[in-house]
């Protein structure tokens, strides 16, 4: 079976010439992705394909030269319209040289159809590769699914355009003439119809997802700042614990809420304070890393993600946001103030929990009197030194630690004893299976340990014993999880690092087991 070539014409005449008209009907309000480019390319097309059906009934100069120079016009159309989209400018030349150069050839060759073949392939692949190019650039990055519609479609004009290139000069009877129904031409022109559908839904679907992501990101920001909202950050803040679960990545959160502001509103009207709010974002934005994440939370209420910041970052942060907030002289001259309470990510928080944690800490910046950073009281409980996060830390004891119970008392001098060797011989860059001895030692030390301080609890009928047995059972999972990805290279000292001295000595042994501490001393004085 071989197909009609002229049906086969009418065909993508008709299915350009549809194209066209709906993709100019939906663009004709305003175009800056490139949309209107690509119509004309199409009513082009349309233009190019209705002059080779009149193959024979025009004269050459119209259905050979005129039309293939069209053809060429369009692809650089196409170039342009891709162009656009990534806003940027095509030069003049790079679009008119190749329409230009296949002219003149062309002129000189009427009479040639092989020829023609081989020079108009040529041109045309060129022109297709340019398009390919700019497409899959890295430097025009274009996101989405859509280009991959767009590419195969020029992929396969590409290859069967080198084909009838291979055939105009292996065996140049197969293209006497535009119109004879051999293999090659009917696979041209049902190549020249895919195409058309592939590209031409590539490229709308290629505006669609950048409309998409444009109004996704719209959603996502506060209209008044223009930093994040909510959602957003509420997103990443559950990326950032998956992180810190998976492995081991500390993330801290600062919750800022401004001084007094209602005053400003109350004394120099709403637009003052929307400029300060956002003059505020301003001085904010100064202070932190491009990876670290602004947002409001609401009203003047603002909260920043920082993620890869333990203790030792977040603090001096915090501090920095608070100074400059305070030094800066805002618009109109006004001067104010924020507080700050910021919260070291547990592996056994939620989201809910750990934001509760920061808005606790900047409750109570607000109680001691306002302009100043607030936390868990980490640092001052479990002796934690700003140099923490470079690993230089050793745990140290001290008599506030104790419960009453000389057992739990002996063990955790032990474990904070045992924990420091351990950091001991990460600093020093010991061999790596010193190293893993000592986190297996050490783990088996803290899975007794719970045991015995699960024994005591239940003696004493603690209440939230049952909930305490499940933190213990989530850092001794965590522990051998992180232990086990230690081995296998997967998480480094530093995380190791940060599970050791937050979540099981600062977060668990300092806050946790206080909680039951009074019970135990009940017990003796019972
Ligand atoms: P505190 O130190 O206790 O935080 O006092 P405050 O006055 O800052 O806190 P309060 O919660 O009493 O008032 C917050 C004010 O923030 C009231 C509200 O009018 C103002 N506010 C909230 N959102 C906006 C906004 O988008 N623009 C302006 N201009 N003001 C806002
Ligand atoms: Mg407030
Ligand atoms: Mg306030």
């Amino acid at each position: 079976m071989i197909a009609h070539i002229p049906t086969m014409f009418l065909m993508i005449i008709a299915t350009s010439g549809t194209l066209a008209l709906s993709v100019g009907w939906v663009t004709r309000a305003e175009d800056k992705d490139g949309l209107r480019l690509w119509t004309a390319a199409l009513a082009l097309q349309t233009l190019v394909f209705g002059l080779f059906f009149l193959r024979n009934q025009v004269p050459d100069f119209f259905s050979i030269l005129l039309a293939n120079t069209g053809l060429s016009v369009s692809y650089s159309l196409f170039l342009a319209a891709i162009c656009q989209f990534q806003q940027r400018r095509l030069s003049r030349l790079l679009f008119w040289c190749p329409p230009l150069v296949l002219a003149v050839a062309f002129s000189f060759l009427m009479a040639n159809i092989g020829a023609r073949i081989i020079v108009g392939g040529l041109v045309f692949i060129t022109q297709i590769l340019l398009v390919f190019c700019s497409l899959l650039s890295r430097r025009y990055r274009v996101n989405g699914r859509g280009k991959y519609l767009l590419a195969s479609g020029l992929g396969i004009m590409i290859s069967v355009l080198a084909m009838r290139i291979l055939s105009a000069i292996f065996v140049p009877d197969q293209l006497t003439s535009i119109l004879r129904e051999t293999p090659i031409q009917v696979l041209t022109f049902l190549a020249a119809f895919i195409t058309l559908i592939l590209t031409s839904n590539g490229f709308v679907l290629m505006i669609k997802e950048r409309a998409d992501e444009r109004i996704r990101l719209m959603a996502m920001k506060d209209r008044l700042t223009g930093i994040w909202n909510r959602i957003r950050l509420e997103e990443a803040a559950q990326v950032e614990i998956a992180r810190l679960d998976r492995y081991g990545h500390p993330v801290s959160l600062i919750m800022v809420d401004l001084d007094h502001f209602k005053e400003i509103n109350d004394q120099f009207g709403h637009t003052t304070g929307d400029v300060v709010l956002k003059e505020f974002c301003a001085v904010v934005q100064g202070c932190i890393r491009t990876t670290d994440l602004l947002g409001r939370w609401g009203g003047e209420e603002f909260l920043i993600l920082l993620p890869n910041s333990g203790f030792a970052s977040a603090a001096p942060l915090a501090e920095r946001i608070r100074v400059a907030v305070e030094q800066h002289e805002f618009a109109g001259r006004h001067r104010i103030t924020a507080s700050l309470g910021f919260a070291v990510c547990q592996s056994t928080d939620t989201w809910d929990s750990w934001l509760d944690r920061a808005d606790k800490s900047l409750y109570r910046a607000k109680n001691a009197g306002r302009n100043r950073v607030e936390n868990e009281c980490l640092q001052q409980e479990s002796g934690l030194t700003a140099e923490s996060d470079k690993h230089l830390l050793q745990l140290m004891w001290r008599k506030a630690y104790e419960s009453g119970n000389a057992q739990i008392d002996t063990q955790h001098r032990a474990l904070f004893e045992h924990a420091n060797t351990l950091l001991n011989v990460i600093v020093e860059n010991r061999p790596k299976t010193e190293i893993a001895r000592l986190i297996a030692a050490l783990m088996a030390e803290i899975d007794q340990h719970f045991r015995d301080e699960e024994a005591i609890f239940q003696h004493a009928a603690y209440p939230d014993g049952e909930y305490h047995r499940g933190l213990h059972a989530h850092l001794l999972l965590r522990a051998s999880q992180l232990a086990g990805r230690f081995e296998k290279d997967q998480v480094g000292t530093g995380e190791l690092f940060h599970f050791l001295a937050y979540e099981v000595v600062a977060q668990h042994m300092l806050i946790e087991d206080r909680k039951f501490f009074p019970m135990l001393t009940d017990l003796v004085h019972s």
